[in-house]
């Protein structure tokens, strides 16, 4: 007597939906987490002066009003991402509600750290401008420069480190 040829049947293949209806949800919350990235200063860009030295005190003074900004406008952005997680404490008794409840949750929580930190790399920065130490590279010693420091006040190191360091890391990960 011959097999039965039903064993060789495909089973059809069951998908999931639950995860991408919360992965939707979360790609558009992801938007949000731009605002902090970059420095969003309302301060106009340093003009150096003819003959101006690298650093100077009118430079300093400059750098030290665009982190304090910065700071302010993070500390806003902090206390509303605050009151958001404290508003959204309510559950779901949906299983795909509560899921992308979570993460939500999660990706609040993610943003609070980087706010976090980043307020501590400003202060830091301000340190180093009062202890004369701003704007030079930690690794080569070299000028930052006012371009980079005005796209990123917070920058420790010169673009030709920060590329190196990349790469390497890349070349260790990868
Ligand atoms: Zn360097």
């Amino acid at each position: 007597m011959a097999l039965k040829q039903a064993t060789k049947k495909k089973k059809p293949v069951k998908k999931s939906t639950v995860k991408k209806v919360s992965s939707i949800k979360v790609a558009v919350k992801t938007k949000a987490s731009s605002r902090i990235a970059n420095n969003k200063s309302k301060i106009a860009p340093y003009k150096t002066k003819k003959n101006e030295k690298y650093m100077s005190a009118a430079m300093k003074r400059h750098f030290i009003a665009v982190l304090l900004q910065w700071r302010e406008h993070l500390k806003e952005e902090m206390q509303k991402t605050f009151d958001h997680l404290k508003t959204k404490g309510e559950t779901y008794a949906d299983p795909v509600d509560r899921a992308s409840q979570e993460e939500e949750f999660a990706f609040e929580l993610r943003t609070r750290d980087r706010e976090r930190k980043l307020t501590n790399k400003i202060a830091l920065s301000i340190e180093k401008i009062k202890q004369d130490d701003y704007g030079w590279c930690e690794s080569c010693g070299d000028e930052i420069g006012v371009k980079r420091l005005e796209a990123r006040p917070t920058a420790t190191h010169c673009i030709h480190c920060k590329t190196l360091d990349e790469i390497k890391e890349k070349q260790l990960s990868g």
